[in-house]
């Protein structure tokens, strides 16, 4: 039936017609010509990459009897009635029958020309939804055409529905379709994969001319989930170039040149011994595999992935203390300004002794005093730059940024690394970049996902800890609960209780904190309670977390401001309201802000009845394991790795077909082709990646 892809010969030119830009289709103008551009659609072979996101079944005229509110079918029927009504709103209805029924065609706009088209006794053929309407079953706004001798029966084929963009209407593209199909017959695209996968895996072209147009009978369900073997030719395909993409972003950085890191002095060392504890195993390992990389004259860009509380803020430190050995600076990136400023002090108590100065950029250093802080970091005076998104601002210059470290990295998105990147770039040079993350990734997402960065694993939790225990409590039990939070602070423990969550609004978010805490404080009047919530000043903030650190607090409402990285080791318990709202990834968080010390600690989920079967899944989950591992896994599945990637995926990783929770049985596939490809076969790269990435050049410089 197909013809035959041809295979990939390393002689051949580029197979020239299908790269001729669209214009030289018919119906192709500058207008439609760049509206297509918008779709990422420059030449015949893009418009032929470009699939659907569905199907329509309209090769089957159905009965109008057999029609059940809810299906989207094409049918048939005389007119028996066409009229406009006025009840409450203008509309234009026509009964249609066929003898098996009848349906009704409502319409809110229309024309006098519509309307007088309409004519009792004539053959009208629509598709649409069936629903239940006042007086029986209705299509709203169907599409349409009255029936005439050259009316051509329903297609052969399922019809396809293409991702639009304004001013370009499916039967445009449609239309465009058939001619760059009907190309393909007459040039086949070059099959870059062919030869390396399995005899009955379906090659390029046929997969292609398939999903164009599916022939009658093919099942609906297998396609509108991407599960038919003609869409995982072409995800596969997709991924590999999407991994071929990242490679050459590491290939080319290898090109790059950066200051070369060494720690001569030994200041490492010094830092070490002042720490109070020694590092584990995995740090160990992590730290020399960092030091390695900077010790080279080409950019480090290494992610380190850890699970909370297994002690990624220290090899950060390490890192800088590199960088301030060879009199060149660092700039330590976090989400929040809480984080941030918890990250200064940590980092002041552990290099300030090591004559190592530190300073804090955030929103809300102002005035004379941020004046004087660019300053310093524009003279190199300030060695580590602690900050948030302020970092990025343009009015931040650094003397001499050698190292970038980008903690709890989910939260960004590639477009601000890339800012932070270009400060540290001074012509010839490019900072090294140090990328943490408590998300765990399986091993072949990551392989895939962050092909582009060498990766590190902190593994092993230090010594003592142990697992915090999780128990899910309805909210009846509050009274119990209090009495619980009482004699846990009688033994000098802390605790966090984590407000309920509300989207919608930081202020009620805001209010909702201030009952709760007014709440606690009456029930628990012997307590030192305080309040923390994101639209606190800065600084106050700061007061309340530096109290609750020193212990001067016994325990802390909070709303999910801390949710990341926030470190007290002796709080051992938490409370989390509302816990059936929230995700697992934000569950684990939050969790993470317990047990970070020897002592035992535990974790109350608290939740309003009835619970859906999704949070009861999550809430199980949740007191079954403490391994980040298992529950981003679940969160994978549960939610996608959109948000579990943070906006990696929609930056970097902007997939036509492919989905990488969905297809990941595909990724070892992808693993191994694209080494191979990378490999064995070097000329079929580029082609590759401009295939199914052009337009997405602009975050390969990342
Ligand atoms: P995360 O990986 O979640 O960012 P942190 O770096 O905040 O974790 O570390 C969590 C806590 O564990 C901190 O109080 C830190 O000082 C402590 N810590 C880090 N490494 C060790 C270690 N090797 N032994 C004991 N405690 C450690
Ligand atoms: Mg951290």
């Amino acid at each position: 039936m197909a013809q035959q892809s041809k295979s990939y010969n390393p002689g051949d030119a580029p197979s020239g017609t299908l790269e001729q830009p669209v214009a030289i289709l018919r119906g192709v103008g500058p207008r439609i010509a760049e509206r297509l551009t918008r779709l990422g659609v420059t030449t015949v072979s893009d418009l032929l990459c470009l699939l659907p996101v569905r199907y329509e079944d309209r090769t089957e005229l159905r009965r109008l009897g057999s029609l059940r509110p809810g299906e989207k079918v094409l049918a048939q029927g005389r007119i028996e009635l066409a009229e406009v009504i006025f009840r409450g709103r203008r509309a234009l209805l026509c009964r249609i029958a066929d003898g098996t029924g009848a349906i009704t065609l409502r319409f809110f706009s229309f024309s006098r020309a519509q309307h007088d088209n309409l004519v009792r006794g004539a053959t009208l053929r629509c598709f649409g939804e069936v629903r239940a309407g006042p007086t029986g079953l209705e299509m709203v706004h169907p599409e349409y055409r009255v029936v005439g001798p050259d009316t051509p029966p329903p297609s052969k084929v399922l019809t396809p529905v293409y991702p639009s963009t304004e001013g370009l209407h499916q039967q445009r593209l449609r239309s465009l379709m058939v001619q760059a199909l009907s190309m393909l017959e007459r040039a086949p695209l070059t099959d870059y994969l062919a030869d390396r996968l399995p005899a009955d895996v379906p090659q390029l072209d046929e997969a292609l001319k398939f999903l164009h147009g599916p022939p009658q009978g093919t099942e609906l369900e297998p396609l509108s989930i991407g599960r038919h073997p003609h869409q995982l030719r072409i995800a596969l395909e997709e991924l590999v170039a999407q991994r071929l993409s990242l490679l050459r972003i590491n290939l080319g950085r290898q090109r790059e040149r950066a200051t070369a890191l060494s720690d001569d002095g030994k200041l490492v060392a010094k830092f070490r011994r002042q720490l109070p504890f020694t590092l584990t195993g995995a740090q160990e390992r992590v730290l020399t595999a960092i030091l390695k990389d900077l010790r080279h004259d080409t950019p480090m860009h290494r992610l380190l992935q850890g699970d909370v509380g297994s002690g990624k803020t220290v090899i950060a430190a390490a890192a800088a203390v590199v960088s301030a050995a060879n009199g060149l600076q660092t700039a330590v990136m976090a989400p929040t300004e809480l984080l941030a400023e918890q990250h200064y002090a940590t980092f002041r108590a552990w290099l300030e002794p090591l004559n190592i100065s530190v300073a804090c950029l955030t929103g809300s250093v102002l005035g004379s005093a941020r004046l004087e802080l660019l300053r310093r970091i524009a003279a190199g005076d300030a060695q580590v730059v602690v900050g948030t998104h302020a970092l990025f601002q343009q009015e931040v210059r650094f003397s001499h940024l050698a190292l970038i470290i980008v903690d709890e990295q989910q939260r960004f998105g590639v477009d601000q690394r890339l800012e932070l990147k270009l400060k540290g770039k001074d012509g010839t040079h490019s900072p090294h970049q140090l990328i943490m993350t408590a998300t765990p990734i399986p091993r072949t997402l990551a392989m895939t996902a962050y092909a582009d960065l060498d990766h590190s694993v902190i593994d092993e939790l230090p010594d003592g800890r142990q697992p915090t225990r999780t128990v899910v409590m309805p909210e009846s039990k509050r009274p119990q609960l209090v009495q619980r939070v009482r004699a846990h602070c009688q033994r000098g423990e802390q605790v966090y209780w984590v407000c309920p969550l509300i989207e919608e609004s930081e202020a009620l978010d805001s209010q909702a904190a201030e009952q709760l805490e007014q709440q606690l404080q009456s029930a628990l009047p012997e307590l030192e309670i305080a309040l923390l919530h994101g639209r606190m000043k800065s600084a106050a903030k700061d007061q309340i977390m530096r109290r609750f650190k020193v212990g001067e607090l016994d325990l802390l409402v909070a709303t999910t401001v801390i949710e990341v990285g926030v470190d007290v080791p002796n709080a051992t318990l938490m409370v989390i309201e509302n816990s059936e709202r929230m995700g697992l990834a934000q569950l684990h968080q939050l969790r993470g802000r317990v047990g970070r010390g020897a002592a035992a600690s535990s974790c109350v989920l608290l939740y309003k009845s009835p619970l859906s079967e999704l949070a009861r899944e999550r809430l199980r989950i949740m007191r079954r394991t403490t391994d980040g591992f298992k529950i981003a896994q679940k969160d994978l599945e549960l939610r996608g790795p959109g948000e579990v990637l943070g906006t990696r995926q929609t930056g970097v990783m902007q997939l036509k077909i492919a989905d990488l929770v969905r297809d990941a049985h595909l990724l070892p596939e992808v693993i191994r082709l694209s080494d191979e490809l990378v490999e064995r076969y070097p000329q079929r790269v580029e082609p590759l990646i401009d295939r199914w990435l052009s337009g997405q050049a602009h975050y390969a410089k990342v």
